[in-house]
C-alpha cells in the first residue's frame, strides 16, 4: 500500500524504523527484530539505507521481507549523493521487482573526506527524477530545528518546499525532544505552502551514549526535562531505558492530543522498545 493512502485516512498511525546489518552474518538477527516489530502491525516500517550502523546492501531485501513475510507496508530509504545515477536506478529497479511502493528519497550525509559522486547534489533532484520515472509514493526528510548545514531555518524550509514541489508525498522529521519545536515548525512550513503530511519522528533514548551521538550528529536541542532524565538515570541502564521509553511515550501522547496523527518511532532494531511504546498506547491508537 502507498503510505500517502494510509495517511489520507487521517487516523492516528504509529510506524517503526529498522536498519539493515553491516554484514551478512547479522542478517538473521535484524530479520528477527523486524519480524517482532512487524507483529505489532504498525502502519508501516521503514528500512534505512547506509545509516545507523547498517549498510545499503540489504535495504531492499529487508523491506521485501517486511512486505512478503509479515504483510506490513515497507518504506525503503534511498540516498543519492554518494551514488551514481546508474546505481540509484538499479535500486529503483529492485524496488519495482519486489513490488515495494514507498521510498524515502534522501541526499545522504556528505562523507568526512568530502568525496561525493557528481550525479546528484540535493534530495530534490532525486525526488524529481523518481517522480518522472517511477510510480512510487515518495517521502523526504525534514528538520524542525533546521538541517545542520543550512544557514537558517527559513532557508531550510524553502529547500523543503523545493522537495515537495519536486513531487514528494509526505515528509518525516528528524528527531526532536521538545514538542513545541515541532508545533512551531508545522506553523512555519504551512505558512510557506508545504501542505503534505508531516510525520513526527520520535527517538526513544534508551542509553546515555545515544545522547552524545545525537548531539554530535544532529545538534538536536535537549530540553532541561530531558537532561534531568539522563543526569538522574544515565548510569543505571535499566532505569535509563524505562525513563527513555516513558519520555518518548509522553511526547507521542502530547502530539496525538494536539492533532499530530502520524508518528514514526526510531526504534533502532529494538523490538522490546517498540512493544513497550505500542502497549502504552493500545487504547489511544
Ligand atoms: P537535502 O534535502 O538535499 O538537504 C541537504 C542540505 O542542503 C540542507 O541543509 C538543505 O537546506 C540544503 N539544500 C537543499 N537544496 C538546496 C539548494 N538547492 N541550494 C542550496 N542548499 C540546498 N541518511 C542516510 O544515510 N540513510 C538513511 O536511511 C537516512 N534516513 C533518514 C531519515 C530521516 C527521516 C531523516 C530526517 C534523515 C535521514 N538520513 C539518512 C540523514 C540524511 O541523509 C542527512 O540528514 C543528510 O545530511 C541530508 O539529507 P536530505 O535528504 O535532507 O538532504
Amino acid at each position: 500500500m502507498k503510505i500517502r493512502d494510509i495517511l489520507a485516512k487521517g487516523e492516528p498511525t504509529l510506524s517503526f524504523e529498522v536498519f539493515p546489518p553491516k554484514t551478512e552474518d547479522k542478517f538473521d538477527s535484524v530479520d528477527k527484530a523486524a519480524a517482532q516489530i512487524a507483529k505489532l502491525k504498525p502502519a508501516f516500517m521503514s528500512v534505512t539505507y547506509g545509516a545507523g550502523g547498517g549498510t545499503s546492501k540489504y535495504t531492499v531485501d529487508i523491506a521485501a521481507q517486511i512486505k512478503e513475510r509479515y504483510q506490513v507496508t515497507p518504506l525503503a530509504h534511498l540516498t543519492c549523493v554518494s551514488s551514481s545515477r546508474e546505481k540509484v536506478h538499479q535500486v529503483l529497479e529492485q524496488l519495482k521487482e519486489k513490488k515495494i511502493e514507498n521510498v524515502l528519497a534522501l541526499r545522504g550525509d556528505i562523507p568526512a573526506d568530502g568525496k561525493v559522486e557528481k550525479d546528484y547534489r540535493y534530495a530534490a533532484e532525486l525526488i524529481r527524477e523518481i517522480k518522472q520515472t517511477e510510480d512510487l509514493c515518495i517521502g523526504a526528510a525534514c528538520y524542525p530545528e533546521g538541517h545542520v548545514e543550512s544557514k537558517n531555518k527559513t532557508e531550510d524550509i524553502l529547500h523543503l518546499k523545493e522537495k515537495v514541489d519536486a513531487g514528494c508525498d509526505f515528509v518525516t522529521t528528524q528527531m526532536f525532544f521538545d514538542n513545541n519545536i515541532l508545533y512551531n515548525f508545522l506553523y512555519r512550513v504551512r505558512e510557506k505552502g508545504v501542505t503534505v503530511p508531516v510525520i513526527a519522528g520520535i527517538m526513544p533514548v534508551t542509553n546515555k551514549n545515544q545522547v552524545k551521538t545525537i548531539c554530535r550528529m544532529s545538534g538536536t536541542y535537549l530540553p532541561a526535562q530531558f537532561k534531568a532524565v539522563v543526569d538522574r538515570f544515565g548510569d543505571d541502564p535499566k532505569a535509563m531505558k524505562q525513563a527513555g521509553i516513558a519520555y518518548a511515550t509522553e511526547q507521542i501522547i502530547d502530539l496525538l492530543a494536539n492533532g499530530v496523527n502520524a508518528i514514526h518511532v526510531y526504534s533502532m532494531n529494538k523490538p522490546d522498545v517498540a512493544e513497550r511504546i505500542w502497549d502504552s498506547l493500545s487504547d489511544i491508537l
